[in-house]
């Protein structure tokens, strides 16, 4: 990096940088899933009515973003679930995590995901998005959501359905993005009046975007994380 460069990114990092605890860490099996529960003590969390993601600093001058969940305003404490399968500085910073490491995120902002007004409420994603549809359920109390996660591992689908207490299924992931089997888990659904959430693969939003509109859905929204 130019010293121009990390000069601008210094400047940036000191006005808008603040630190966050990791408190403890939760591997699942196989080690590509990661739950890592922080405190953010300058995080207010009183005010968060759609779900949010924070822009943590995962190596020099590299920022991605993860979404808080289980939140506790009092406490300001919450938890992120980070998928590791993939080669990149954000899945080697979760590897490298310890109890007692202090991270830098640079702000939290707010996705177009939130809890809709009426009718069913409907998920779809990846494994990246099994803490921002943890998040729309929290903001959504006693009104549950349904629908699907695709999943590589069969383990990781084992460990899904005994630690979430929650109407989503996990399906069968067979390429990318998990198309096809959050496809044939939405074929047998009634969509009618329904509010659909679409999450993760940029690409698999879209189609699935596509397929969706031709439902009785009445909204879809997306919200793309990754290509
Ligand atoms: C609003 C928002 C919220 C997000 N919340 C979360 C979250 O809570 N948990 C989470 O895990 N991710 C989340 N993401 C996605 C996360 O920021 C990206 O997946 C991130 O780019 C991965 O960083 P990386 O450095 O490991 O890989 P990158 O350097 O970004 O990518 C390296 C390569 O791996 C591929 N790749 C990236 N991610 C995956 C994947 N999951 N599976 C397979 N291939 C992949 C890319 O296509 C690329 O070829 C969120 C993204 C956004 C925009």
């Amino acid at each position: 990096m130019n010293i121009l460069k990390q000069t601008a990114l210094n400047l940036f990092e000191n006005s808008l940088a603040k630190q966050g605890l990791v408190l403890a860490i939760r591997t699942w099996y196989p080690a590509t899933f990661y739950e890592v529960d922080f405190h953010f003590p300058f995080m207010d969390m009183s005010k968060w009515k759609s779900v949010q993601h924070i822009k943590i600093k995962v190596a020099t001058g590299v920022y991605r973003d993860y979404t808080p969940a289980g939140w506790d305003v009092e406490t300001r404490t919450c938890t992120l679930y980070i998928d590791a399968i993939q080669e990149g500085p954000g899945s080697e910073w979760v590897q490298s995590l310890k109890e007692g490491d202090y991270v830098t995120y640079v702000g939290v902002g707010s996705t177009v995901h939130k809890p809709a007004d009426h009718g069913k409420m409907i998920a779809l994603g990846d494994m990246t998005t099994i803490g921002h549809y943890l998040a729309l359920q929290q903001l959504s109390g006693e009104n549950s959501l349904s629908g699907a996660i695709a999943i590589a591992e069969e383990n990781h689908r084992i460990e899904f359905s005994q630690y979430f207490h929650w109407d989503i299924t996990p399906v069968e992931q067979t390429d990318q993005g998990g198309f096809h089997g959050i496809t044939k888990w939405v074929q047998n659904e009634d969509l009618e009046n329904a509010t659909v959430y679409v999450a993760g693969h940029i690409p698999t939003c879209v189609h699935l975007r596509k397929q969706l509109k031709k439902t009785s859905a009445e909204t879809v929204r997306v919200q793309g994380f990754w290509s």
